[in-house]
């Protein structure tokens, strides 16, 4: 039975690298009939962030990705909070204190900054607390049995930190990566409990993987650099036999392929990085989001799901249902993905192609009121009907439609100049008038500018542009006698006028 989980620390908004580690176990989940959790983790009380929980719920919510597990709808492995899991966490440090495989360490903030400096040199800049400096600390490695139980008895502040062995080799095979190996030489002692009492997330991630059941733990490649700490651990605790297969998703790129697309690359670079709008309550620096760009969420997804993996076909547009069925871990790339936010608009295009008219028309309503634009449902829905294959963005929908609801600004009479003439005036004076007894239709609207086009020897052809001019500002819009039967009379009479005058 597959599970997997997604294991967010609530620490800010969400951003693309992200949503698609939660895409990625989610299609795993689907594929293999297997069961989602999401659990919230927040051993790190400094760093939580009011709100953040709420927010990446609200993503998912918006992704239609919801986690089968959770704070939100619990489980039989609850609570899905790691902070109401402490009591849990002691008793496996205290197995591992036991059994020789972690240790209490003492040392102040000042002894370790003293250690820092004594063995600082031009290639080791940072020294680690690890095999070659933990027998000069004051630890219960060093320290006398006794001495160590009345520190401890004392209420001397300590951490509890896992002992890496020396000149070991730690392998796993990645699901992505293969076989990967790690030197515990270079890997530190990481703290396992902190002075607060709290597990740090090497300790927590490993005990709740395990008393959750978890079978497949995917995450983002910058997690690589722990997972020998993990692997320890699980086989510390006695528990490699269930140890999770892993896969360590690719980095997702800068367009140019420069390093990591980050946080603060939203926005600076002219897009969004985050899922939704996110406004950090320390700051109250606004991040903007994916969804408030007038992004559909089946197009984010489907553009997610293509940074990184590919179906090996050409297909390229997928619902999410279909992504649960093609979706595989072996397909997913080594390499990082470059982000292209053209391509991005590229796929949110087809999607507006592909969605309901009312509910394009409900979803592009808020970027009009934004514009001060007054809609009416009816309207806007055979709007977007008739527009909708130009937007690539929800928020084109109002600079494409906007003429269907009021007058343009401005007209775009360079692209008639010099084409201009009395008989086109008076054409047009003539045909507004007889807009008095057409019929309002598109094809008698028609029918009634060709007749008198011909009565008048103008050419229609030369006609056209200017009236669409008229109408809605520019060369641009859909079909001219589309727009005057969406208009109204009133209103391509005044447009008329307006141009004329
Ligand atoms: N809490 C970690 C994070 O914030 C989870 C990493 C993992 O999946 O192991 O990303």
């Amino acid at each position: 039975n597959v599970r997997v989980r997604f294991a967010p620390s609530p620490t800010g908004g969400l951003h693309l690298g992200g949503v698609r580690t939660v895409l990625f176990n989610y299609l795993f989940a689907k594929k293999n009939n297997g069961t989602f959790v999401l659990r919230v983790e927040d051993t790190d009380q400094g760093r939580y962030v009011e709100g953040a929980e709420d927010y990446i719920f609200d993503c998912l919510d918006w992704c239609g990705l919801t986690p089968d597990e959770s704070v939100r709808k619990e489980g039989p492995y609850a609570p899905y909070r790691q902070s109401e899991r402490k009591v849990i966490y002691h008793d496996y440090a205290e197995q591992l204190l036991k059994s020789g495989h972690a240790y209490y360490a003492f040392d102040t903030p000042e002894e370790l900054e003293q250690m820092r400096e004594q063995f600082k040199t031009a290639e080791n800049p940072s020294p680690q607390y690890d095999h070659r400096t933990r027998g000069l600390m004051r630890n219960s490695l060093t320290l006398p049995e006794e001495e160590t139980k009345q520190l401890l008895a004392a209420g001397t502040p300590y951490v509890v930190r896992i002992k890496m062995p020396e000149n070991e080799t730690v392998h796993f095979t990645d699901m992505i990566r293969g076989d990967i190996a790690h030197d515990t030489n270079v890997v530190d002692d990481k703290v396992l409990i902190k002075g607060d009492g709290m597990p740090t997330y090497h300790l927590a991630v490993v005990v709740d993987d395990y008393l959750m059941k978890i079978t497949h733990a995917f995450r983002g490649e910058e997690w690589l650099p722990s997972a020998p700490v993990h692997i320890m651990l699980w086989k510390n605790l006695g528990w490699e036999k269930d140890m999770p297969k892993w896969a360590h998703l690719p980095l997702i790129l800068k367009p140019d392929g420069n390093g990591k697309l980050s946080k603060r690359d939203g926005d600076r670079l002219g897009f969004p990085v985050f899922a939704m709008d996110w406004t950090d309550p320390r700051t109250g620096e606004k991040t903007t989001g994916f969804r408030e760009h007038g992004f559909l969420p089946e197009a984010f997804v489907n553009m997610l799901a293509l940074l990184g993996w590919n179906p090996g076909t050409e297909q390229e547009i997928f619902s999410l249902e279909e992504l649960g069925q093609v979706f595989s871990m072996e397909r997913v790339h080594k390499g990082g993905a470059k982000f292209d936010y053209e391509k991005a608009k590229w796929f949110n295009q087809q999607h507006i192609q592909r969605a309901d008219n009312e509910r394009l028309a409900t979803l592009a309503a808020p970027f009009f009121e934004k514009e001060g634009i007054v809609t009416d449902p009816a309207t806007l829905v055979k709007v977007v009907g008739l527009i909708k294959e130009r937007c690539h963005l929800l928020a084109d929908f109002v600079p494409q439609g906007r003429f269907f609801f009021e007058a343009p600004q401005s007209l775009d009479l360079d692209s008639i100049k010099g084409k201009w003439s009395d008989e086109k005036t008076s054409f047009f004076r003539t045909w507004s008038a007889q807009l008095d007894t057409v019929e309002w239709s598109h094809d008698a609207l028609e029918a009634s500018f060709s007749a008198l086009a011909t009565e008048t020897g103008i050419k229609k052809g030369e006609l056209m542009l200017p009236l669409r001019i008229m109408l809605v500002g520019g060369k641009f819009g859909p079909g001219v006698f589309d727009i005057i039967a969406m208009i109204g009379k009133e209103a391509t009479q005044q447009r008329i006028a307006t141009a004329l005058a």
